[in-house]
């Protein structure tokens, strides 16, 4: 048995910035596990930026940010953390630079700021389109320089929880294939979000909910999950992300006929409406057969009066993405987009410092925290910001880290239990990998997997009706069926991705489960989550997160918690 202080599962920019602030406040052994090297966590892909009230472009206050995020989470975001997250935000710019991070800036040195949607100010900081990468190779590098212990290719199977505590996880190592348990008195994850559930995303290979799943099966539920964002700017057929950075710098989005669109759906902001108002935008005039390219099934955004000068310097890698992707050299013509699932609103419920609670009272499970895109704090409602995410990260991360640090140097923190819960979580764990490394039925995973992204993309994308999902839980169940009969080649032990793969269908297979189950239940529209039968928001019935059990036959069973409101009583969006 492996044994540390602190175990923190995921080392994007939530899991690192947990690792670095818990040793920072005194803690001396934390192990840090992921199951891709570090700096391939999914977090190196964001482009657009972080945002933060610094107002170095035009005045702004954490105050507007607060509210510009409360509006844009269509009032579904609990209020004290949003202002946490957007007062904590300037300090944790400068922290970050401070550390490394090489921010674009401005003709008098100080860090620039562009618009993004949604944002009164313009407020996002970046390193030109390649923001993500920048954060994350700074906290790298703090994470090489303070020795922390990086597991780089350990894989999360289980979290061991005994008596409402967290003990440990159990994880395999990819390379020997090895199933190991690692005893924690704090046990933190950062593990990311599940986009690869939709067949059009911008996600990674490695989005797959595996943390949220993980603690899901260990009894605690999962909060908010009808809530995906879908983003407006994906490549057309491929859905890799063209930045909002592209229309904070002044893109237009053009439909078929070549007209502004937005003008009918958001006259005032324009391109720059929140995602969820502009993917449905977009996704109607698609619907209604205004699109463009040979199936109709595309918008455009057009940047060609920005001029190659400006797009260079501030967008080289979405433009090179376009035209190795697409062909497409945006400097000289409208780039095809369509709507793409981006990110995962809900997710393992957690209070304002990280710790993960498991009730409609917020009832804590000692020693487990949580923070990032697999944590529902919930600070995005039911519609993330562009550029808040970057933040939360960070802010939640190091939250959680003193919070950690707090538990593990404090009376209460027990690293010398759950002996038994670990072994036999463990032994768990090795008999559902030997039944995954078995499989040996007529179906093919391959095409599971594209059947469930295909009808989760279709009937539970940016437009949702009770008959499309209604008819997607019984596909859902078929096609677990279907996964119980599947087949695996490859039944080596080292460095198995096929076998990875299974377990990781598995875990999609389940959050779909998840995600179909609250947007079944929440009859109104709100933020991502619109309803064609319910397109108006219900704050009567509905102004309150859902939180998903897992039951006996594995399907989710719906309770209910309380918006936290603060200072800002619901309103109607308008933009
Ligand atoms: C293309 C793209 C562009 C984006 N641009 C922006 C932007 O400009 N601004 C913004 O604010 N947000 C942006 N976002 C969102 C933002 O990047 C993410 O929400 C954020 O980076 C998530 O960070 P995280 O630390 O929570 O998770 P991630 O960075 O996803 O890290 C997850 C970690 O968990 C590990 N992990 C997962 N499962 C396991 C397992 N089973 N075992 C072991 N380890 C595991 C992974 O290896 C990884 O280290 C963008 C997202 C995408 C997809």
């Amino acid at each position: 048995m492996i044994v540390h202080d602190v175990v923190v599962v995921g080392a994007g920019l939530a899991g690192m910035s947990c690792a670095l602030e818990t040793l920072r406040s005194g803690v001396k052994d934390v192990a840090l596990i992921s199951k891709v090297h570090p700096v391939r966590s999914h977090s190196g892909a964001a482009q657009g930026g972080i945002a933060a009230a610094l107002g170095n472009s035009a005045e702004d206050s954490p105050e507007v940010h607060g509210f510009d995020t409360v509006k844009g989470g269509d009032y579904l975001s609990d209020q004290d953390a949003a202002a946490i997250l957007c007062e904590s935000a300037p300090e944790m710019i400068y922290r970050l630079e401070h550390m490394g991070v090489v921010f674009s800036r401005m003709a008098d040195g100080r860090i620039a700021q562009r618009a993004f949607g949604g944002h009164t100010n313009p407020r996002a900081c970046f390193s030109a389109d390649r923001t993500g990468f920048a954060v994350l190779h700074g906290l790298f590098e703090q994470v090489v320089k303070h020795k922390v212990t990086v597991y780089s290719e350990w894989y999360l199977l289980s979290l061991v929880v005994e008596d409402r505590q967290a003990r440990g996880v159990v994880v395999m190592n990819i390379d020997t294939g090895e199933i190991e348990v690692i005893r924690a008195k704090a046990v933190m994850f950062g593990t990311g979000g599940c986009g690869r559930a939709f067949k059009i995303t911008t996600n990674a290979f490695a989005s797959t909910g595996d943390g949220l799943i993980a603690a899901y099966r260990a009894g605690i539920p999962a909060e908010d999950m009808e809530f995906m964002q879908f983003h407006p700017t994906g490549l057309y057929r491929h859905g890799i992300l063209a930045s909002e950075a592209l229309r904070g710098e002044g893109a237009y989005l053009t439909n078929g006929s070549g007209e502004r669109f937005m003008e009918r759906y958001a006259k005032e902001r324009m391109e720059l409406a929140p995602r969820d108002i502009v993917a449905r935008a977009e996704q109607t005039e698609i619907d209604e057969g205004r699109g463009g390219e040979e199936d109709k099934g595309a918008v455009y955004l057009d940047l060609r009066h920005l001029g190659r000068e400006r797009i260079m310097e501030r967008l080289p890698q979405v433009h090179q993405l376009t035209l190795d992707f697409l062909g497409v050299d945006m400097v000289t013509d409208p780039m095809p987009i369509q709507p793409t699932a981006h990110y995962t609103m809900g997710g393992i419920p957690t209070d304002n410092w990280g710790q993960v609670v498991y009730d409609e009272q917020n009832t804590p499970l000692v020693g487990f925290f949580a923070a990032g895109e697999c944590a529902c704090v919930s600070v995005h409602g039911a519609n993330r910001l562009g550029t808040n995410s970057l933040l939360e990260a960070c802010v939640f991360g190091t939250r959680t880290g003193s919070a950690v640090a707090r538990y593990v140097t404090g009376a209460h923190a027990d690293g010398g239990g759950g002996v038994a819960a670990l072994e036999s979580t463990r032994q768990e764990a090795v008999e559902y990998v030997e039944r995954r490394r078995a499989m040996d039925g007529p179906e093919r995973l391959a095409d599971i997997r594209t059947e469930l992204k295909d009808v989760m993309m279709r009937k539970c994308g940016v437009f949702r009706t009770e008959k499309d999902l209604e008819s997607l839980v019984g596909e859902l169940a078929e096609l677990r069926a279907r996964y119980e009969r599947a087949a695996i080649e490859d039944r080596s032990k080292r460095f198995n991705t096929e076998l990875l793969e299974a377990i990781e269908m598995d875990h999609l297979l389940e959050t779909s489960s998840i995600i179909v189950g609250g947007a079944l239940a929440r009859q109104e529209s709100r933020g991502g989550h619109a309803r064609k039968d319910f397109p108006k928001r219900d704050d009567v019935n509905w102004l309150k997160h859902t939180l998903a059990y897992r039951t006996e036959d594995g399907t989710p069973e719906l309770r209910f918690k309380p918006v936290k409101i603060t200072k800002y009583e619901p309103q109607e969006r308008k933009y």
